[in-house]
């Protein structure tokens, strides 16, 4: 595997393969890598001839200071796991290769950026399009790989890739979840053992709502279920729960009508902040009948 930490030899390299008819996959991360980001990757591999991950934790996009300080980090790991899978290329810059002093663009995504962690998280999709906007422009990948885990992200990121015509292919790779239904996560790893049993109580939450929903139960007495749900938790705090349009992210009360759903959920373990969602599909009629 190729390491690089400097835009300008990464640059060079890469416009070398595409010369030579090489197709290049990105996998954009922030390291701390588990099996949700190696699927990522493995994805890649399959549909394309060189695939190149980043790893770097992005400045722009933590709104908490803390959480900034204690997201984990462990390069020697992620480099031992890159190469395991097989991964063509390594980028991890540091924050003065990838922000200059001077640096003062910011993104408004209208309303996909105000709703849930839009809301939440002041700041945060401006972020993550400045970044990402970057590492298209840097490795010219021919497809880029996320995760649905990070539904509103990758909404963000559809947009940002058809208004600012970045060629390239967007590709949604599903949600990797531990055997107790927690998606995986790099956060994870900060829960204690105690917190990481209670954690899977989102993905629960998230089936009941959607069980619910399918009786045609509306969203505030979902909430209200949920809120029972964590009631025997005192470490658990849920920030929210919303049923949403799964394109543009309007959020709905109830199911009924055509167009596809998603729930989303975000909460504390302790300080731990986990988000996760679960796509809502009616059964057809024949399911139904
Ligand atoms: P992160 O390092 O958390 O910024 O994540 C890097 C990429 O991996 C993003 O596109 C995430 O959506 C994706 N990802 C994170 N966790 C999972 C997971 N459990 N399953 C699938 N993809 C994931």
């Amino acid at each position: 595997m190729e390491i690089f930490d400097k835009i300008t030899p990464l640059k060079a390299f890469l416009a070398t393969k595409k010369r030579e008819g090489k197709s290049i996959g990105l996998v954009p991360t922030m390291g701390a890598l588990h099996k949700g980001h190696l699927t990522l990757l493995e994805v890649s591999k399959q549909e394309n001839t060189l695939t190149v991950c980043s790893i770097y934790v992005n400045p722009a996009q933590f709104n908490n200071q803390d959480d900034l300080t204690n997201y984990p980090r462990n390069l020697e790991k992620d480099i031992h796991l890159l190469k395991e899978v097989g991964c063509d290329v390594l980028f991890c810059p540091d924050n003065s290769e990838m922000y200059d002093a001077s640096s003062i663009i910011s993104f408004d995504f209208g309303s996909l950026g105000t709703v849930m962690e839009g809301m939440h998280r002041p700041g945060h999709f401006s972020g993550v399009a400045l970044v990402v906007a970057k590492l298209f422009n840097i490795t010219n990948p021919d497809k880029a790989y996320f995760g649905q885990k990070d539904w509103q992200q990758f909404a963000i990121i559809r947009q940002l890739v058809e208004e600012l015509k970045f060629p390239l292919t967007l590709r949604g790779v599903p949600t990797v979840r531990e055997a107790d239904g927690l998606a995986m996560s790099s956060r994870n790893q900060r829960l204690s053992s105690a917190q990481r049993k209670h954690a899977s109580v989102f993905y629960h939450i998230l089936l009941q709502a959607k069980e619910a929903l399918i009786n045609n139960v509306v969203m505030e007495e979902i909430k209200n279920q949920a809120t029972n749900s964590i009631a025997p938790y005192p470490d658990i705090k849920l920030e929210y729960l919303e049923l949403a349009d799964r394109v543009n992210l309007t959020p709905f009360n109830s199911v009924g009508g055509n167009n596809p759903l998603i729930l989303c959920i975000a909460g504390y373990v302790g300080t731990i902040r986990l988000i996760d969602n679960m796509f809502v599909d009616l059964p057809t009629k024949k399911e139904a009948s």
